[in-house]
């Protein structure tokens, strides 16, 4: 299906949960696209949750044309999971279905300027199962490393260029959000964590953050620093290693769940 901007693509991402409401308003956004926008519209099950080789993936890899995104996730976790799949290289719009109220507010914020003809409805099954692993916004890495030497199960790789990647999602302890805390940019996002920055809701300037280290960690580097900024630092430094060393223990003794939202 094209428009005057050429193929428009909507992929509705379902909530986890199933709620009835969350339900009812996907299913109207997805109509509404169909209906008035001219779009190809796929709803998948909770993309985040989706396992790195379902079929799902290559299905929305192979798209052609602009995508616009509508899920449960903040805009910038949401964008760069599609983008670590290869999806939306010729034009991405993420919207979180949660800023709005009716089906026809999520609609108006992404479609002004798309024409109207009919479009089509599709709904890729998936096999989705609850999942937790970080997504790198490479729009702020910086190619320090650090999460890469932070992480003692094997989560990322770099390639020849330094390119940090989430080379090993499933080796990332549930509940465990210790290396975005480390992270000098906020560059690390884990969706389904309660709380902003690291959930990807919009975050305030790193430096402003309660003590994220600007450079690999180095405990004697707090030495001279003001007595309350090296406060900051360290306490969010020994936060994240505890993390680290929680995570190493739920090893042994398997977790029940760690505390993300169940979206
Ligand atoms: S710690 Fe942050 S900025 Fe450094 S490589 Fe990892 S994601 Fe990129
Ligand atoms: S959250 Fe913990 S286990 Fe997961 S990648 Fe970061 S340091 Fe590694």
């Amino acid at each position: 299906m094209t428009n005057q901007h050429g193929t428009l693509n909507v992929v509705v991402s379902r909530d986890r949960s199933a709620n009835a409401g969350r339900t009812t308003l996907e299913n109207a956004v997805a109509a509404l696209f169909a209906e008035r926008a001219g779009a190809t519209v796929l709803v998948v099950p909770h993309l985040y949750h989706v396992p790195e080789d379902d079929p799902v993936w290559k299905k929305l890899a192979g798209l052609t044309g602009r995508v616009v995104f509508l899920s449960w996730l903040y805009p910038r976790p949401a964008e760069w999971l599609l983008r670590r799949h290869g999806v939306g290289a010729e034009g991405l719009l993420a919207l979180h279905m949660g800023a709005y109220e009716t089906a026809e507010q999520c609609f108006e914020a992404a479609a002004a300027n798309l024409a109207a003809a009919p479009g089509t409805v599709t709904e890729l099954s998936g096999k989705p199962s609850k999942r937790w692993y970080p997504v790198l916004d490479y729009s702020r890495c910086a190619k320090c490393r650090q999460c890469l030497q932070f992480c003692l199960f094997g989560v990322y790789a770099a390639d020849e260029g330094g390119k940090v990647r989430v080379a090993k999602p499933e080796n990332c302890k549930t509940g465990c959000p210790a290396c975005a805390r480390i992270c000098p940019h906020a560059a690390i996002i884990f969706p389904k964590y309660a709380e902003g920055p690291i959930s990807g809701d919009d975050a305030p300037p790193p430096a402003a953050e309660e003590g994220r280290p600007e450079k690999p960690i180095d405990f004697s580097s707090l030495a001279g620093l003001d007595i309350h900024e090296a406060i900051r630092r360290r306490s969010t430094i020994l936060r994240a290693h505890q993390e680290r060393e929680q995570a190493k223990a739920r090893m042994k003794n398997p977790p029940e769940e760690g505390a993300p939202r169940d979206e």
